[in-house]
């Protein structure tokens, strides 16, 4: 007999709860939300017509020159392109991923960033840009390395699992791995979700305060919030001295969060980023401190949007995995018999079982991905993405990427006017203003 028809326990319900009374606990993947939320593709670029001019691209240059941080950063982070690689451990990505991500941001002229666990030695020597990553579990936290970062990144939260703390499966949990973490081998690693050291943002003044000593007052300081509440957080984040504030949505992507936070928590990247430049623009830190924006960035049409609403600059991380070859059949893989989904559906970072050695500690598994090629596969989409962000700036008649700004842009939905708080195309109207 065929199931009936229903909206509430369509098929999807149904193996989810069929998974859930199988397992008798939370399911937990990789990827990214599987939420149809509002998104970059929901908005439009009004470029040149009469009113404006285009700039001519083989004469005309579009600056994509990025500073992050020069708020108090005597050497503020300094990105030819404002398009950097997002924070993914190495235990979560293998050392061949990490290496190749650090080796195609020094090609492109950008930064890359170490994740939880602590730094790896190829990352820092192939990256010359490296943000080191501070977060609640302190796993791998070494003063050592951190003193040779460009930035570092205090994570208070993250986008796939706001409120909870970082997750590495155990059969992640190998040699290397479990020995920068001072953890037992094979057994599942849950960071804590609250910093040991520190409660509030008075406590985090202090901790930012310190890191600057630790550092000589060299590099900025960013603090990483999950996009939850938006404008209180980054607010605070602000007045407890951050150099940046990096909002990280609902969409991001994660190598294994439970699929409840995943499906269930945090905001989309549109509205994340306008409450943010709002919320700065109230304490007249606007354009002092520096706003980045993670979670579902994938073209150069989304950074010129992101730019267009309020950021200074983006970080990327499931792109950059999927320039690596994620979901792709390469040589070698064999998704349906490997990790039982085509490629193309693969969601499964957290089984350690990748096809294309990106998110696993398999030897077998890692050697399919060569860190030298591999950097330059996502150097190639670095440099594609940039040229796109150009490409659309130049057609708005403007030289600079920063000069983007919301008048550019026009919304193709209610739902996107009033999360982008712009106008919907064909009115004067932003909807959702009083
Ligand atoms: S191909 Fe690898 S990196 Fe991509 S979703 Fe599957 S397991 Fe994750």
């Amino acid at each position: 007999m065929t199931n009936p028809k229903s909206y509430i326990f369509p098929q999807r319900t149904i193996d989810d709860i069929h998974a859930k009374a199988d397992l008798g606990r939370y399911r937990i993947r990789g990827f990214s939300t599987s939420q149809n939320v509002t998104h970059f593709d929901d908005l439009t670029f009004l470029s040149t017509g009469l009113t404006r001019f285009p700039l001519e691209g083989y004469k005309e240059r579009c600056n994509t020159k990025t500073i992050i941080g020069s708020r108090y950063a005597s050497t503020p982070l300094s990105l030819d392109t404002p398009i950097y690689i997002s924070g993914m451990s190495y235990g979560a990505l293998s050392a061949n991923a990490k290496t190749a991500l650090g080796r195609a941001a020094a090609m492109t002229g950008t930064a890359s960033c170490t994740g939880d666990g602590g730094m790896l030695q190829s990352e820092r020597d192939a990256s010359e840009k490296l943000i080191y990553q501070v977060l609640p579990s302190r796993y791998g936290l070494n003063p050592k390395h951190m003193v040779q970062a460009q930035a570092i990144e205090i994570v208070v939260g993250q986008g796939a699992k706001p409120g909870t703390g970082g997750m590495l499966m155990g059969v992640k949990v190998l040699d290397e791995i479990a020995e920068m973490r001072d953890l037992p081998q094979g057994i599942d690693q849950r960071s804590p979700a609250r910093h040991p050291d520190w409660l509030g943002p008075d406590d985090l003044a202090m901790k930012i305060e310190q890191l600057r000593e630790a550092t000589d007052w060299r590099i900025p300081i960013h603090v990483k919030l999950g996009a939850c509440r938006v404008d209180d957080d980054v607010k605070l984040a602000a007045k407890a001295g951050a150099d940046a504030v990096v909002v990280d949505s609902m969409v991001a992507g994660t190598g294994a969060s439970a699929e409840v936070l995943l499906d269930h928590s945090g905001i989309p990247t549109v509205p994340a980023i306008v409450m943010a430049r709002e919320a700065l623009r109230d304490i007249g830190l606007y354009g002092t401190v520096s706003l980045i924006a993670s979670g579902g960035i994938r073209s150069g049409a989304d950074v010129a949007k992101a730019l267009a609403l309020g950021a200074d600059a983006v970080a990327i991380g499931i792109a950059s995995l999927v320039a690596l070859n994620c979901n792709r059949e390469i040589e070698g893989s064999d998704f349906v018999n490997e990790i039982g989904v085509p490629a193309g559906e693969c969601s499964h970072c957290h089984t350690g079982k990748c096809p294309v050695g990106i998110t696993t500690q398999d030897p077998k598994l890692t050697k399919r991905l060569d860190p030298k090629s591999g950097a330059e596969r996502v150097a190639n989409f670095l440099n594609a993405m940039t040229m796109e962000l150009s490409l659309l700036t130049r057609s708005l008649g403007k030289g600079n990427v920063h000069s983007l700004e919301p008048e550019d842009l026009a919304a193709l939905t209610l739902e996107a006017s009033a999360m982008a708080r712009v106008p919907l195309v064909g009115t004067n109207k932003v909807f959702g203003e009083l």
